[in-house]
């Protein structure tokens, strides 16, 4: 054998050992890891570094909100049988410290947004820290971690996985901060249902005003709606926006009174289902800014 054919042979012999490796990896569906997350983006943030190696499986699902859950006896027997229970924390689930309890379980619990410097809103911290593409990076190293140490012979490969993903994410950064930077700086205010995006407001420099505070719990006075109807006309807010998991009739009803124009729907705290416009968070935020820009640009 010549010296190149055997450093041939070499690369395809350790090609071909690295596949066998690799093939044999892949769990069978009753060894799967069972993952559960609280609401539909983080459930999209564990199965991006879960893979194949586990079955994520989310609480809250698509187009619902995850302020006003009511827990089902189903999802007491789902956190029973699992591994890993993400969560988001910061006050969103008011309703799982109760459902943990009652399931007996002994899964772990991942708070995602450990680290991330919570925002203030009203008395209580804003939820809503996935908004920001850097804040979801936090998120997505902490199910790293605490994937591999609920499941340490898998690690290598969530670290694989969140680090395709994360590269993922600071393409999207910079795609909002581009697609922001389109926008006259005068224009960049809006108003939307709840105060959802408070993150995104900071990290981008888009202003939000909501009529409702922080968490969809809370009602709407007459008062709360007047007042936004005053700063859209004082502001001169061109657009308003509805979403997905609210009543739009209130957004209707402030856009009729004061003539700022329906700007689309913003994505604010869960996916849609797989034909919606939102399936994954990717597309959640890519959906955002798209509406964003064409409506504050024209
Ligand atoms: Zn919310």
């Amino acid at each position: 054998m010549t010296r190149a054919n055997w450093r041939r042979f070499c690369v395809l012999a350790i090609g071909a050992l690295a596949i066998s490796v690799g093939a044999a990896i892949p769990l069978q569906a009753q060894d799967k890891i069972d993952v559960i997350a609280s609401f539909s983006i983080l459930g999209d943030f564990a199965s991006n570094v879960g893979g194949d190696r586990t079955r994520v499986t989310t609480l809250v699902g698509a187009d619902s909100d995850v302020h006003v859950y009511t827990p089902a006896p189903a999802d007491a027997k789902k956190i029973a049988g699992a591994r890993l229970l993400i969560i988001n924390g910061l006050g969103l689930e008011g309703w799982l410290p109760r459902l943990v309890q009652s399931s007996g379980g002994k899964a772990a619990i991942a708070t995602a947004t450990t680290g991330i410097p919570a925002r203030k809103s009203g008395s209580g911290a804003d939820p809503h820290a996935w908004q920001s593409v850097a804040n979801a990076k936090i998120y997505v190293t902490n199910i790293r971690d605490a994937l591999a140490a609920a499941d340490p012979a898998g690690a290598e490969i969530y670290r694989a996985n969140a680090d395709a993903y994360l590269a993922n994410l600071d393409a999207l950064d910079r795609e909002v901060r581009e697609a922001i930077m389109q926008i006259p700086s005068a224009r960049r205010k809006v108003i939307s249902t709840h105060d959802a995006f408070g993150y995104f407001a900071d990290a981008y420099g888009v202003a939000f005003i909501a009529p409702q505070g922080v968490s969809t719990e809370s009602e709407v006075s007459a008062r709360d709606i007047a007042a936004v109807i005053i700063q859209i006309r004082a502001g001169k807010i061109p657009a308003v926006f509805l979403e997905n998991i609210v009543d739009v009739r209130l957004m209707r009803r402030i856009a009729e009174e004061t003539g700022a124009r329906i700007g689309g729907r913003l994505y604010s705290d869960s996916l849609t289902g797989e034909k919606g416009d939102a399936p994954t968070y990717i597309e959640l935020v890519r959906h955002n800014i798209k509406v964003l820009t064409s409506a504050l640009t024209n």
